[in-house]
């Protein structure tokens, strides 16, 4: 069976009290990580202190977005060497923000899949369609070609311990949930398509998150469907009650 991973995307939000005292808050409530788990993906510049607070319950560390080059004159950018040498646990890659606003490429993410799995961090993968992309039935070509590129040159060994992320574009911040079985049917066309390119152990081993307007209310249907492992989530992952419920749901 496969655990259950929640992931918070705080995204561009909060300062640096909030940050710190939704951790205070959630220390003693977080269940431990046999069951799930539980990760915050912070503002880069909150995780060192998020790190260490964390240390001492179940909750892990991620970053949102690093670059794929280790050092080098790359200003404003963080390094997965420099996320690894605070232990960080977890990186988002390839947000659909980021793929938008940022110049994120298929390429891209792949390069920064490697050199995240050098520096010891799981990514968190994202893949998904427009709404004009589902409209005319491309969501599966889409979400196929993101994945194919992204898992470009890896061995079904190291694809296993990844987390992939299926996160409609149109569900993203918008109230609009895909359907508990439309999630499903896409987080299973990924699967075949990791059975495919790697074997079936790996594919039945890979995690895969479904995102868009998660919150308490819809989690318990998506994690009921087979191919849906855990969900990564913007707004529902801001507030310490909701994070906890979501986080305790998974269980
Ligand atoms: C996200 O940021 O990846 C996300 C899914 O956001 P929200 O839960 O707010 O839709």
């Amino acid at each position: 069976m496969r655990k259950p991973i929640i992931a918070g995307n705080w995204k561009m939000y909060k300062t640096f009290d909030e940050a710190t005292q939704f951790l205070e808050a959630v220390r003693d409530q977080i269940p431990t990580e046999d069951k799930v788990d539980a990760v915050i993906c912070a503002p880069a510049l909150y995780l060192p202190t998020l790190v260490g607070i964390a240390a001492d319950f179940d909750l892990a560390i991620g970053a949102q977005n690093m670059h794929y080059e280790n050092e080098g004159a790359f200003t404003g950018e963080i390094s997965p060497a420099q996320l690894s040498s605070i232990n960080v646990d977890y990186v988002i890659l390839g947000h659909s923000e980021r793929r938008e606003y940022f110049n994120e490429t298929d390429e891209t993410v792949n390069k920064k899949v490697a050199a995240a799995l050098t520096a010891g961090i799981v990514p968190i993968i994202c893949c998904g369609e427009t709404l004009e992309e589902r409209e005319s039935g491309k969501t599966e070509q889409k979400v196929s070609g993101q994945i194919k590129a992204a898992l470009n040159g890896f061995t079904a060994e190291q694809v296993e311990h990844m987390v992939i992320a299926y996160e409609p574009i149109w569900a993203i911040g918008t109230g609009k949930t895909a359907t508990a079985d439309d999630a499903n049917q896409v987080c299973g066309a990924i699967r075949n398509v990791v059975e495919q390119l790697f074997n079936k152990d790996c594919a039945e081993k890979v995690r895969i998150q479904y995102g868009g307007s998660v919150k308490p209310e819809n989690i318990e249907e998506l994690l009921s469907k087979e191919h849906i492992d855990g969900a990564l989530v913007g707004g529902a992952s801001l507030q310490v009650d909701s994070f906890l419920a979501l986080v305790n749901k998974a269980i």
